[in-house]
């Protein structure tokens, strides 16, 4: 397995990033089960509408001013005991005016060194679905539920989760997609206010407010150590795909 790595990561060597995103993208395919791909893309999977380089149009309100203003101002934020032990806070990244938006639980060790959301082990397979998608993190919007690291990647506690909601549900009406794909039981049970299990309401399309709809799937950080579950995400996605394109859930 070691010299297998090795072997790609030394024939990768050389190659363009692009090139790089592309084989990691068939790897992740691979590592789902998808063994072929048919010659035209559309039949593979359904277009996203959101379009990948197409340049931000903006909108009257401005959304990127809407965001940056919403980030200064949570600058110190201290509404919860997780700022006592942060490096960084993370905001979230993306388009302010993506269709979609991933949401996790909160920040890592990475994300938490970084400031930014979703970039330690987890993050890279989040970022490979997303490839896998036809899209890249510039396409779309992740954030998480809080913002500051829990200690030792603990679920985020509930005092933690109030102080920290009506950030995200602030970003999120600035941002307003079509979709939040909601990654793991804590983004989906506290977005939809449910004790309802993952396993029971993955790929289930939930209407939630002003015509923004909620998908859960699992998390990459419980795909991680679950990779047989990776095929249940790649349904998952294909429906997020499917309600972008316009097809009837
Ligand atoms: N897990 C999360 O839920 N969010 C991150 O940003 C990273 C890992």
């Amino acid at each position: 397995m070691a010299s297998k790595q090795y072997n790609e990561t030394h024939q990768n060597r050389g190659l363009s990033p692009f090139l790089k995103e592309y084989l990691a993208t068939l790897r992740f395919l691979k590592e789902m089960g998808i063994e072929t791909l048919p010659v035209r893309r559309d039949s593979v999977m359904p277009k996203p509408t959101v379009k990948p380089n197409a340049a931000p149009q903006k909108k009257p309100e401005d959304p990127t001013r809407r965001l940056n203003e919403l980030e200064e101002s949570l600058k110190g934020c201290t509404r919860c005991k997780l700022s006592e032990g942060r490096t960084h806070l993370v905001f979230g990244e993306g388009n302010p005016q993506a269709e979609l938006m991933f949401v996790g639980e909160g920040p890592g060790r990475d994300e938490d060194m970084q400031g930014r959301p979703f970039v330690g082990r987890a993050g890279q397979l989040l970022t490979r679905i997303i490839s896998a998608m036809g899209l890249k993190r510039t396409d779309v919007y992740i954030a998480n539920i809080v913002k500051c690291r829990p200690p030792s990647n603990r679920n985020p506690e509930p005092d933690e989760i109030k102080a920290c909601l009506p950030l995200l549900l602030k970003q999120i009406d600035i941002i307003h997609p079509k979709v939040i794909c909601a990654l793991g039981s804590v983004a989906f049970q506290t977005l939809m206010d449910t004790k309802a299990p993952i396993s029971k309401s993955r790929g289930s399309l939930y209407p939630w407010h002003s015509d923004i709809s909620i998908i859960p799937t699992y998390h990459p950080a419980f795909l991680l150590r679950n990779p047989y579950k990776k095929r249940d995400v790649w349904e998952d996605v294909q429906k997020i795909m499917a309600f972008l394109a316009g097809e009837k859930p």
